[in-house]
């Protein structure tokens, strides 16, 4: 590994052959190294190389389908790419236990983002703000000029907020742009727009603008949905107790609400990917509104029927889109939405607020009972059988027994491949 090192100059103008040539010459990848990387799936080299930048190869992930899915009236089969296992039994599990009552409700999303302009350098406040609101139409037609699709198709810049920030560098006024990006994730549309106007309220504001870019907190974009659990399957009043404690804990404890929403983020970012969507953008989004109070909090809520079932609602910014982007380029990502046979951004969104909340009930309610490992490490057991390097023909023998023995590890897989070769009594 003498040769390892990282400044490489012209490595972006070199083609995905000639990028792994000089890899190996770098890293000695061996013949199936070389194979590997010289999968690239569903993709052509002209294609991926115009993705993301030094592009060398493809890198894959399981897709699963999530089951049981009833929202608003409509049966839905939910493909997932994840790496974590449980994760897709679990989804399916809760959404079986929704169904009873009638599966998920969710409302309609608005498809509305925000583009931020930051003026800063400004003297009189007041008198920006009202040039601003009086120059309003020129700036939103002018904000509609660089998408005149986007307009023709219903959607476009319609209004702008302002609001005023107090910062260490001096007063500020951000313009909040907003946009109907329709059935687009909308950063780029935004964006353009943002930039295109912002000579312009330059020239009246009389201030100096640095920033035009999306906001990722979308609070007009946010999917609410609500399902009613059935009690008995969940398993009884003992678990839903549990479950109402759980909620409890994660209001008060911030330590506990990450990974209260790490569950219900397991099933909206699985779709997110499925679907080609910016996992970023959604992850941000949702951990911001989450502690938009002041206090960061679970992105669901829980409560008791007078039946005694348990009621989650689930609310989160989710800006997803089913064109823009990669969405439309990935060949995967079209056959996701065709498996979710879902026409819309909004219905996505709906679907996927569905999936968060599905999630986190199953999470839940295993934590509330068996504890999260027994079903979790069933699962685990074989990918850490394969760590071990058992032979793909005992996984499951030598699985089965980690589970058993309820000594999931490593070294104790090792250890019962051994006994096993060695016909010992197990
Ligand atoms: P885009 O710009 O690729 O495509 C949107 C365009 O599609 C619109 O401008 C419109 O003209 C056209 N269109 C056709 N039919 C439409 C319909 N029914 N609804 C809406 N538009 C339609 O996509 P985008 O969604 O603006 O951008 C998404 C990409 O931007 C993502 O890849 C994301 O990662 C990236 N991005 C994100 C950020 C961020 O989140 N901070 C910043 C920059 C870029």
């Amino acid at each position: 590994m003498s040769e390892y090192n990282s400044e490489i100059s012209g490595f972006y103008n070199l083609s995905i052959k000639k990028r792994r040539k000089l890899l190996s010459k770098l890293i000695k990848f061996n013949e199936d190294e070389i194979k590997l990387l010289e999968n690239l799936g569903y993709f052509s080299e002209s294609q991926i190389d115009t993705f993301i930048e030094n592009v060398i190869g493809s890198y894959q992930l399981p897709i699963g389908i999530a089951c049981n899915f009833k929202i608003n009236n409509k049966d839905y089969l939910i493909p997932m790419v994840i790496e974590e296992p449980s994760v897709v039994a679990a989804a399916s599990n809760a959404a079986k236990i929704a169904r009873k009552h009638g599966g998920f409700h969710s409302e309609n999303v608005q498809s509305v983002m925000i583009s931020q302009i930051q003026i800063t350098n400004l003297k009189k406040i007041e008198d920006v703000k009202k040039k601003l609101e009086e120059h309003k139409e020129t700036i939103l037609k002018s904000a509609n000029e660089n998408d005149p699709l986007l307009v023709e198709l219903g959607g476009g810049a319609f209004d702008f907020e302002v609001r005023e920030l107090k910062t260490r560098k001096g007063d500020m006024l951000i313009v909040h742009l907003l946009v109907d990006v329709l059935d687009a994730m909308g950063a780029n549309v935004v964006n353009t727009m943002a930039e295109s106007i912002s000579p312009y309220i330059e020239e009246i504001s009389g201030g100096k603008i640095y920033l035009r870019i999306v906001s990722n907190l979308a609070t007009y974009r946010v999917a609410k949905c609500e399902a009613t659990f059935d009690k008995d399957l969940l398993g009884g009043r003992e678990v839903i107790e549990g479950i109402l404690n759980a909620y409890e804990f994660a209001l008060a404890d911030p330590y506990r609400a990450t990974t209260h929403n790490k569950g219900i983020m397991n099933g909206i970012i699985a779709l997110t990917i499925a679907t080609g969507n910016d996992t970023r953008a959604i992850e941000s989004g949702a951990h911001a509104y989450a502690a938009l109070s002041g206090q960061y909090s679970p992105l669901t809520k829980f409560e008791i029927d007078s039946d005694g079932n348990l009621v989650g609602k689930i609310e989160v910014p989710l800006a997803l889109g089913i064109i823009g982007g990669m969405t439309k380029l990935h060949p995967m990502a079209r056959l996701v939405l065709k498996i979710l046979n879902i026409k819309t951004a909004n219905e996505l969104s709906q679907v996927a607020a569905a999936l968060g909340l599905a999630q986190n009930v199953a999470a839940l309610r295993a934590l509330a009972s068996e504890g999260i490992q027994e079903g979790h490490m069933v699962l685990h057991s074989r990918n850490i059988a394969k760590l071990a390097g058992v032979p793909e023909n005992m996984i499951e023998k030598v699985a089965n027994k980690l589970v058993q023995d309820k000594k999931i590890r490593v070294d104790y897989a090792k250890e019962i491949l051994r006994r096993m070769q060695n016909n010992e009594n197990l």
